[in-house]
């Protein structure tokens, strides 16, 4: 992988990490505590709201972990190991980053890793 496909790689990495962290800004809100308000309509609404922030903060788990991966990604760019299996140092094919530009393994150490 050349310097111009890595700062290619790069914006679309910075893209997709202002991204999620509007995402998560948006969702912040959805996060927070269930307030255990009286008036709120009954127990099982209760446990609807419950259930709401839990897959919240499910998927601000998810979001994280994701953002990590783009900065250990864009940090690769830095260094210029970006595209390059951390493993083997071959190549990771473009297909594979096209699925996620944050992977760090080629497919083979990636099979061999499950
Ligand atoms: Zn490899």
């Amino acid at each position: 992988m050349n310097k111009d496909d890595q700062k290619e790689y790069g914006h679309r990495l910075i893209a997709l990490r202002a991204e999620l962290e509007e995402l998560e800004t948006m969702s912040a809100e959805a996060c927070k505590p269930v307030a255990l308000d009286q008036s709120m309509v009954g127990r099982l609404s209760r446990i609807d709201a419950m259930q709401g922030v839990q897959m919240a903060q499910e998927a601000s788990r998810r979001r994280q972990q994701q953002l990590a991966r783009i900065v250990g990604a864009l940090a690769r760019i830095d260094s210029g190991d970006y595209g390059y299996c951390s493993l083997c140092d071959e190549d990771i094919s473009v297909g594979r980053l096209g699925i996620d530009p944050t992977y760090s393994l080629c497919i083979g150490c990636a099979e061999k890793s499950v």
